[in-house]
């Protein structure tokens, strides 16, 4: 994508004077370029639109550089999709704040848990991560693992459901003086009512600050739908795009928030418990931009 949109903004800013239809072959390059990065087609051509009535309003065209004026207009514009600013975790009131993670199997789900438990420690927080999947046994025994690498304790309770499981688990840190409260939910492969079920059980038995919707940028538009579901569903506070590291395309990133309204919060860059990063739109964009 970045590629694709040098080369357009390259014929921009190689004229002294833009016309224009300049204007409108670069953003049919740019609608090109999106649209090969998997990103959502409503949300092409709207931004596309947004661009061009920009540039060719306000003054653009007479401006001294008029190509740099309109690349500037497309930063803006990108920075505007993914959200403008770099939303934060909705902290509870009185502790502990409640964050439930949810998402589809293989989506980093449980890894992003733990990621999201060591990031929280390094700020000062004593966040205790609860393992609510007790349809697989090797989904708790991972959870365990991933804890005990960050450092963080595991709160798990064998032949309970979920939402006595979560309901514990607040009672437990609450005593232990576990100030976040981090529920890793049972994914399956697809979305289906039984497993939309048990999240809003969960939800309407221990209230989470926030819900957290895991998705794999690597899915590209599918990773959108899923966020579109799940939001309809359970409306998620937002989302954490995985996988971020071997997206080469930039789909998902681009579209989750205009698709859904909901931000994206954090990215997973890589497989390591560190790779964890506050996404920020601006320096998204500027990637993209190159
Ligand atoms: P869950 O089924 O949703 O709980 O998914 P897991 O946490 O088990 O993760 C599935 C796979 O994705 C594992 O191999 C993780 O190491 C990998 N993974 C998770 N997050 C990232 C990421 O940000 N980048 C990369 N490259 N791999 C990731």
């Amino acid at each position: 994508m970045t590629e694709k949109l040098q080369s357009a903004f390259k014929k921009l800013t190689g004229k002294g004077k833009l016309s224009e239809s300049d204007v409108k072959e670069a953003m049919r390059d740019v609608r090109m370029a999106l649209l090969e990065a998997d990103v959502n087609y409503a949300v092409v051509k709207e931004f596309v639109n947004k661009v061009t009535e920009k540039a060719i309003g306000q003054g653009v065209l007479e401006s001294l550089t008029p190509g740099q004026q309109v690349i500037k207009i497309v930063n803006e514009q990108l920075i505007e999709l993914m959200g403008s600013s770099q939303s934060k975790i909705k902290w509870a009131s009185a502790p502990p704040t409640v964050i439930m993670m949810v998402g589809l199997q293989g989506s980093g789900k449980t890894t992003t848990s733990a990621k999201l438990a060591g990031y929280l420690a390094k700020q000062g927080k004593n966040p205790l991560l609860v393992a609510c999947d007790i349809y697989r046994p090797a989904a708790v025994k991972q959870l365990q693992i991933v804890g005990q690498k960050v450092n963080i304790p595991v709160f798990s309770l064998e032949g309970a459901n979920p939402v006595a499981i979560s309901q514990q688990a607040l009672e437990y840190a609450k005593k232990h003086s576990n100030d976040v409260v981090i529920l890793d939910t049972a994914g399956r492969l697809h979305i289906d009512d039984e497993m939309m079920q048990e999240l809003e059980d969960i939800k309407s038995s221990v209230h989470p600050d926030e819900i957290l919707l895991v998705v794999d940028a690597m899915t590209g538009q599918d990773a959108v739908n899923v966020a579109k579901n799940f939001n309809e569903r359970l409306a998620i506070d937002g989302v954490v795009l995985t996988k971020l590291d071997g997206d080469t395309r930039g789909g998902a990133a681009l579209s989750v928030k205009a698709v859904t309204g909901k931000p994206i919060k954090f990215v997973g860059m890589g497989e390591k418990l560190d790779d964890l990063e506050p996404f920020h739109p601006d320096r998204i964009a500027s990637r993209i931009l190159g």
